[in-house]
């Protein structure tokens, strides 16, 4: 899609500007039914539309980025622009700067149009935490479209956006994005600079990024990747192209690896088809299967809801009124926000820090032993992305163990750093999408994205 339309626009075929009408058209047509953004930046998108139309005719070279209207979950800061995390606390918080991806978007001729709804300070699987009122699925309108990067996902969906960039701590980009039948990529940990992301856990969060396909989130991809010197565990990401994969349209000489701990009791029969599906495809275009176990990974959910809130109530005692917004926490801070606050400095606490924090790291590291095990055996993995299809608005929202569920798939990724991509799969009897998702080796974001884009 991207390519497509970078075609169109050195070719005069239609003007930046006419781009980014169209799209905010749909936006006011279709956002009041989907509550997609949280901020449409309409004027800042037809400014930037017309320099790029003014460099087309001045007949300078554009990257394939520039002209391209995209959005922004609402945890990444935008320099003048209303950046809410999904929080009533940071309602009228204006971004003094720039997060380093959004820096680099716009050096590459971003044309943003919005910022995304997505549940509070991106703790959530449904976008219905939002402190904005819930996003919809664009799919059907009774069911939730996934979280935390609601809003960012249902807007690429709906195409009120080309790409979306979102934050996956433990699926927020895979998880949406399977629920919404788009691609969702989190790369491996550090690939992408996390200066300027409202912090929720820092030694699990990274950005993603939502596209409709492999190929543009590639794009996407390797204009917001890198080093950064205001990020000190920030990565260079090398184009580690895999050795096997000369020919790019086969997967002949790769091995795909199926855990089986990801094959339970509760995964959805038509899920579990979807999955089965695809390994088929790949078996058909020439790799070679392999069933493998990561023994570790019934501990992994555990573990995420460990550690995840003990750095949520760290990072989140900055909201206090003096430094960060409103003063009453009580008030305007949602339920889940306050339980993950609670729960982590629990398992802080003196007395607790070593049966509850200090476990879950030794854990951890038993996790990312069993990832580095099976990757010298096999050069990616493919499991479900999600237990379930979409479910409806408000059937788990009562029950927070039913919704941390959701993530049981998602989560054992982020404990371990690695890069992983949720493709579509087909979707279920209720015409709901079905996501799978691919896991590689550390650093080796490439073999996801050739596999990805055969498989999609
Ligand atoms: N659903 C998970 C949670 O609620 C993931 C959140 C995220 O990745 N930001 O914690």
């Amino acid at each position: 899609m991207i390519k497509e339309l970078h075609k169109k626009l050195i070719t005069k075929q239609i003007s930046a500007k006419e781009l980014a009408e169209d799209y905010l058209n749909r936006i006011k047509d279709k956002n009041p039914e989907l509550n997609a953004f949280i901020t449409i930046t309409e004027k800042q998108a037809l400014d930037r539309a017309t320099r790029i139309d003014e460099l087309i005719a001045s007949g300078t070279e554009l990257s394939l980025l520039d002209g391209i209207p995209a959005s922004i979950k609402d945890v990444i800061m935008t320099q003048g622009v209303k950046t809410t995390a999904g929080s009533r606390i940071l309602e009228n918080y204006i971004a003094p700067y720039d997060a380093t991806l959004v820096k680099k978007l716009n050096e590459s001729g971003m044309v943003l149009l919005g910022k995304n709804n997505c549940d509070e300070f991106a703790m959530g699987g449904s976008g219905e935490n939002s402190g904005f009122g819930p996003t919809k699925n664009p799919h059907n309108l009774e069911f939730v479209p996934g979280g935390s990067s609601s809003g960012s996902t249902a807007s690429v969906a709906a195409d009120l956006a080309v790409y979306s960039i979102g934050t996956d701590t433990g699926g927020s980009v895979r998880q949406p994005a399977s629920f919404c039948g788009v691609v969702g990529f989190k790369p491996t940990y550090g690939a992408i600079s996390r200066y300027g992301l409202i912090a929720m856990a820092s030694s699990l969060d990274q950005a993603g990024i939502i596209a409709s396909t492999v190929e543009d989130v590639e794009i996407v991809f390797d204009t917001i990747k890198d080093k950064d010197k205001l990020d000190s565990t920030s990565l260079e990401i090398k184009k580690l192209r895999n050795e096997k994969l000369r020919d790019w349209n086969s997967l002949s000489g790769l091995k795909i690896g199926i855990p089986k701990e990801y094959f339970v009791s509760g995964l959805d029969q038509e899920v579990e088809l979807a999955v089965k599906n695809i390994i088929k495809k790949a078996e058909k275009l020439g790799a070679e299967i392999k069933k493998v176990s990561l023994p570790n990974t019934e501990y992994a959910l555990a573990v995420y809801y460990i550690i995840m809130p003990a750095e949520v109530s760290a990072n989140l005692a900055r909201y206090d009124g003096i430094r960060y917004g409103e003063s009453e926490r009580a008030k305007y801070l949602g339920d889940e926000v306050k339980r993950r606050i609670m729960l982590g400095a629990y398992s802080l606490s003196a007395g607790y820090y070593d049966a509850y924090y200090k476990k879950a790291q030794q854990v951890r590291t038993l996790i990312k032993q069993d990832f580095e095990k099976v990757f010298n055996e096999v050069d990616l993995l493919i499991t479900p992305t999600t237990p379930t299809p979409a479910f409806k608005l408000g059937e788990k929202i009562n029950d927070p163990l039913q919704m941390y569920l959701q993530d049981v798939f998602t989560v054992p990724v982020n404990v371990a750093g690695l890069p992983a991509i949720s493709i579509p799969a087909g979707s279920s009897s209720d015409k709901l999408p079905i996501g799978v998702q691919l896991i590689g080796p550390w650093q080796n974001e490439d073999v996801l994205f050739e596999v990805g884009k055969l498989l999609a």
